[in-house]
């Protein structure tokens, strides 16, 4: 049997790429395999609407990623990366045509929420404050495997150590109320639990609308030049550089497993590859367990532990070419901002929003974010002309009815269009009066449009699992697969259904690349130049 490669890497995705890259530059001959026909997953740029208007499919900016050592380590500036870094970072537009905007100034962004409420700006520097007190070790947390259970346990002897707990356990609703008094302060940060899937009222995400605020406060929102795409594009120029390989169109069917030994993949067409080494999973966990490896590969334990899985809320979006910038009803700020997040001054707004998702009804009142490319990076649309992308969510992947009572159909083929219909008609009358008439162009994804497309975004969802307490740091995606290993010796995880979970990070990818190098005998610090990383 011929031995052609010695590490297959499941999935381009950025988190892929980044993985084959360090693998790759430890001298391993890597293939990468991509189902989509083209590399990048949910870091894409696409014509979508017309052409000339470059849109991101889905990741727009890069938040967590300012974390990320990789693109100085693989020095990903001399391979076509480079961040922008629009001003404002995001505002909170609400119905009545007040709003709050985050500048990259924080005493611009307190002047903005010190308008609803003097005391709020004064919390919101002291949260800034306790980030900065925090920011290394949120780093290092990120890009490093998650601390083991015993670690974790370690740290619940000290009051501090409880007190984070408690901060991490938190639900939105009570963390707001706890620190904020103004309604549109507490939605300023609630919104950001839609990101990430998370209602007011599950647990868990206080602490996520409070890294998410402050790490944008910090870093800024920033996208990248010339589109999302050239981040995997960036990676798969280092990656062929170092002697990797690509191939797109290419839907790996299983892993072939020889012995409790994966010895290479089947691709859907029937052509098998062989491989002498690691095999690299950046789908989503449960297909990796389920289909890829199956029931008798991974037991009847850990396929039952995957089936129940969380998968987290479905998203809808939908891609607007304009024949102008839209003009927004809260002014010139909130026109800039890259994100917007419209929305009533009401935390039971968003508990609406995600009982209505999660019973299967269409939202009578959808919450849909701005994504405004163009105004982040003028290159993306011709000259004059605008580009917005708006992501509405959480929706349901099943439907059962319209809490607006106006949509007959369950079939997502036949819904998407009349309910994009009324995302517009909602912002346009709320927020951007002139949004309906400057629409050139109009494309909807529904969750199956999208699932059709990337199979690890499973029933439309974007993160890979639900991102829930139970279902982060050693226990992402289960227990017995929480350090980036599978059952199968030489197959590993390295998506974004491991820690620290989704969005653009490159942290899974590089996370899984150390626990490979450990079990290959590489020494991961030597490789990649720097002696002192863990
Ligand atoms: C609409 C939307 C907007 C978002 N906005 C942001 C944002 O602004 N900022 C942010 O940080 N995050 C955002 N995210 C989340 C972020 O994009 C993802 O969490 C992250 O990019 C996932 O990266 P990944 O490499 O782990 O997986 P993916 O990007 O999902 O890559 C996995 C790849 O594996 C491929 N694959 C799966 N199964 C197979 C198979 N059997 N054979 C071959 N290939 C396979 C898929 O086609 C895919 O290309 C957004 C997501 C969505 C959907």
């Amino acid at each position: 049997m011929r031995r052609d490669y010695d590490a297959n890497v499941i999935g381009s995705g950025h988190n892929g790429l980044t993985c084959a890259c360090y693998l790759a530059k430890a001298g391993l001959k890597v293939l990468v395999l991509e189902k989509y026909h083209s590399i990048g997953g949910m870091t894409n740029t696409e014509e979508v609407t017309l052409p000339g208007y470059q849109s991101d499919t889905h990741a727009i900016c890069i938040q967590f990623a300012n974390f990320s050592p990789t693109p100085d380590e693989l020095q990903l500036d001399r391979y076509g990366y480079e961040l922008l870094h629009p001003e404002p970072c995001w505002s909170h537009a609400f119905p009545d045509g007040r709003a709050i905007t985050v500048h990259r100034d924080l005493d611009r962004t307190c002047q903005s929420i010190a308008r609803h409420s003097q005391k709020d700006a004064e919390t919101w520097r002291r949260l800034y404050q306790s980030f900065l007190d925090q920011k290394d070790a949120i780093c290092a947390a990120f890009n490093n495997p998650p601390p083991s259970f015993a670690e974790q346990g370690a740290r619940l002897s000290s009051p501090i150590g409880l007190d984070q707990y408690r901060f991490e356990m938190q639900n939105l609703r009570s963390w707001c109320n706890e620190t904020f008094e103004a309604e549109e302060t507490k939605c300023l940060a609630a919104a950001w639990g839609v990101h990430v899937g998370v209602s007011p009222d599950d647990a868990g995400g206080g602490s996520a609308a409070w890294l998410f605020s402050m790490v944008i406060q910090h870093f800024g929102n920033n996208v990248v030049k010339g589109g999302m795409r050239q981040l995997p594009l960036a990676l798969a120029r280092f990656l062929e550089s170092h002697g990797g390989t690509i191939r797109v169109n290419a839907q790996v069917k299983r892993i072939l497993v020889n012995n409790g030994v994966a010895v290479g993949v089947e691709l859907t067409d029937g052509e098998q590859i062989d491989c002498d080494g690691p095999i690299v999973s950046s789908a989503h966990p449960r297909h990796l367990a389920l289909d890829l490896l199956g029931e008798n590969q991974v037991g009847p334990d850990i396929a039952r532990k995957m089936r129940r899985y969380e998968l987290g809320e479905s998203v809808m979006v939908v891609y607007l070419a304009l024949d102008q910038p839209a003009r927004c009803k809260a002014g010139r700020d909130v026109e800039q901002s890259v994100y917007v997040h419209p929305s009533p001054p009401s935390l039971d707004y968003y508990s609406q929003i995600f009982s209505e998702a999660r019973g299967g009804l269409l939202s009578a009142e959808p919450f849909a974010l701005i994504c405004n490319d163009a105004a982040a990076d003028s290159s993306r649309a011709p000259h004059g002309k605008g580009l917005m992308k708006l992501v509405v969510q959480p929706v349901p992947f099943d439907i059962k009815g319209d809490a607006g009572g106006q949509i007959r159909s369950t079939s997502w083929n036949e819904v998407k269009e009349p309910f994009a219909d009324r995302v517009i008609e909602q912002l346009t009358e709320q927020y951007l009066p002139d949004l309906r008439d400057k629409i050139v162009s109009r494309v909807v994804h529904s969750p199956l449009d999208i699932q059709q497309m990337l199979p690890s975004a499973l029933a439309g969802t974007n993160s890979h699992g639900a991102f829930l307490p139970y279902q982060v740091g050693p226990m992402r995606p289960i227990p017995e697969m929480g350090d980036y290993r599978s059952p199968i010796a030489n197959v590993y995880l390295c998506g974004s259904g491991s820690h620290p979970g989704p969005g653009v990070t490159m942290a899974p990818g590089r996370n899984a690349a150390q626990a490979i190098y450990r079990d290959l005998g590489l020494n991961f610090a030597e490789t990649i130049g720097k002696a002192n990383t863990p």
